[in-house]
């Protein structure tokens, strides 16, 4: 019965990309999760946002990329990395030629956390505070349950700092895989501070090697 309920609001709220080869029982568990976020009320950013973001559904990706959190655009469509983040971070996949398929796009916080604007009335984003990410993690530990993937490739502090003990600095962590319990962890700069620090480009690209060698030959 609630399976049945769960495949109709799903296919009731498709309006993008759907993984074919996702499983009927998979379909209901994806359903379910989804209805979760998007009716979510755990943190304040519910009060902010327009409407929570799931991830990309590929629920049958090996790799997992994760963002920190709902910009304005994804905010406004409603789909993870839809800004010009997502476009430069597109644009990396593309020359590192990982193929698309294998990717499930999703963000640690699914709402868009803001503060107030330079002018009246509008909203800049922000990072996620500690409180949001925590409050957010039964979503990612779901999420991750569903997408089972071989291998996490975390983009920025954010959601690194869900796989390691202490509070990342990125610094020193970028470029170097782990594991973390039974995953493994890729962590990169997130793609918005390559934008707003051309600085780091090089190093981006030289991670961006440094994970396609390391899916060849950890992950295949
Ligand atoms: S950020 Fe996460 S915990 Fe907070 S309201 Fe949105 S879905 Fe719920």
């Amino acid at each position: 019965m609630f399976d049945g309920i769960a495949k109709i609001l799903y296919n009731m709220s498709m309006n993008h990309y759907v993984d074919k080869s996702i499983l009927p029982y998979q379909t209901g568990q994806i359903a379910a999760y989804e209805l979760q976020v998007r009716t979510c009320r755990d943190c304040p950013l519910a009060l902010t946002r327009t409407q929570a973001v799931c991830g990309n559904r590929r629920y049958q990706g090996d790799i997992m990329l994760l963002g920190e959190a709902p910009g304005a655009a994804e905010d406004r469509l409603g789909r993870p990395f839809a800004g010009a983040a997502g476009k430069l971070l597109r644009q990396f996949l593309a020359e590192s030629q990982i193929a698309e398929e294998r990717l499930y796009i999703g963000n640690t916080v699914k709402c868009r956390p803001v503060k107030p604007g330079k002018r009246p009335g509008t909203w800049s984003n922000r990072p996620p505070a500690p409180g949001e990410i925590t409050a957010c993690r039964r979503h990612l530990q779901t999420e991750l349950a569903l997408v089972r993937p071989k291998l996490i490739v975390t983009l920025g502090a954010v959601p690194l700092s869900c796989f390691t003990q202490d509070k990342p600095q990125m610094s020193q962590y970028h470029g170097k895989p782990f594991i973390a319990g039974e995953r493994a962890v890729f962590p990169l700069y997130h793609p918005a501070a390559v934008m707003y620090n051309p600085g780091l480009r090089q190093a981006y690209e030289e991670d961006m090697r440094a994970l396609v060698r390391y899916i060849q030959e950890e992950i295949i």
